[in-house]
């Protein structure tokens, strides 16, 4: 096992992309000019392209993707920079042309993990292939169970029944559940089949507001409250950070961490953003660390 190090204000975190283990030694003291410059994590929007239609879905819908070679060069660059991992979506990542050999890519030029979340429906036996030993964790969207996931998603379940059960033969996966009125009465169910396909967390996406929807509402955000509330065994569960988290007894992995050191977002267009909901960035040029400095220099 070959642990990568990132120093911080927290401590020194140690990582093991095989193995998801992480380390952090809160008790060595680190000088701030040895922090790690790069944000612990990155995730990346390669395509605005998805050929499904979900009411809440927040990708930009004009055509745009990311060139292959400056996403290498940036992962080749963060990594150096003390990143831990970087993280695909879209749009949906696995319409991205080259996506397997991108991720081979980056797995075998850094040390940091590759993820991506996908709705599944493009994932085959040789697809899924392609991408062993390239990725280290999926994230697979599954909005309620049968009938309500095929209203929202306009997919039969079963595709994406079948897609978890890919999935699980390629890496250890998560479920994600956008929660709103239509997802919060099936939580139960959700988590079962979260547990029954073998998946290791459910992360539950409170519906943000877009341009077509209002979001989830603040009775449905007490039910979920009240459902993460109540124990129950099964599947680890995390939340995104939506403002929910706050009203829940969420571990906090690095006590203090600022938010623009835990993560960064670049969206199809190449605009270096704090996270994929911001509404203003900086364009990435020749070095991703000089756009990161430059989001730093504006909070
Ligand atoms: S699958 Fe994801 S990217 Fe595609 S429309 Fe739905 S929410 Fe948007």
């Amino acid at each position: 096992m070959t642990c990568k190090i990132r120093l911080s204000a927290c401590g020194v975190h140690l990582f093991d992309r095989t193995s998801g283990m992480n380390v952090l030694l809160d008790e060595v003291p680190v000088a701030a000019e040895q922090f790690s410059p790069a944000p612990r994590y990155l995730s990346v929007a390669l395509t605005n392209a998805c050929e499904l239609h979900c009411l809440y879905c927040y990708a930009p819908k004009h055509a745009a993707a990311l060139n292959p070679q400056n996403v290498l060069a940036w992962a080749v660059e963060l990594d150096a920079a003390g990143c831990l991992g970087v993280g695909f979506g879209g749009g949906e990542p696995t319409a991205y042309r080259r996506f397997s050999q991108l991720c081979s890519d980056i797995t075998q030029s850094t040390s940091m993990a590759v993820t991506f979340t996908t709705h599944g429906h493009r994932l085959t036996p040789d697809f899924t292939e392609s991408l062993r030993g390239a990725v280290h964790f999926v994230r697979l969207s599954v909005d309620g169970i049968g009938p309500t996931y095929e209203r929202l998603r306009g997919k039969p379940f079963a595709s994406v029944v079948r897609a978890a059960s890919l999935l699980a033969s390629l890496a250890p996966f998560g479920i994600n559940t956008v929660v709103n009125a239509g997802t919060v009465d099936e939580l139960d169910d959700v988590a079962r089949f979260a547990a029954d396909v073998g998946a290791s967390e459910l992360l539950l996406l409170p519906e943000q507001p877009t341009a077509s929807t209002p979001g989830i509402s603040e009775v449905d955000a007490r039910r979920l409250v009240e459902w993460v509330s109540t124990p129950r065994a099964g599947v680890r569960l995390a939340i995104s950070r939506t403002g929910l988290e706050a009203a829940l007894p969420v571990a906090e992995a690095l006590p203090g961490e600022h938010p623009l050191d835990a993560h960064m977002h670049v969206d199809a267009t190449g605009i270096l953003r704090p996270h994929a909901y911001a509404s203003a960035g900086t364009p990435v040029g020749a070095s991703i660390m000089d756009a990161v400095q430059a989001l730093r220099g504006a909070r």
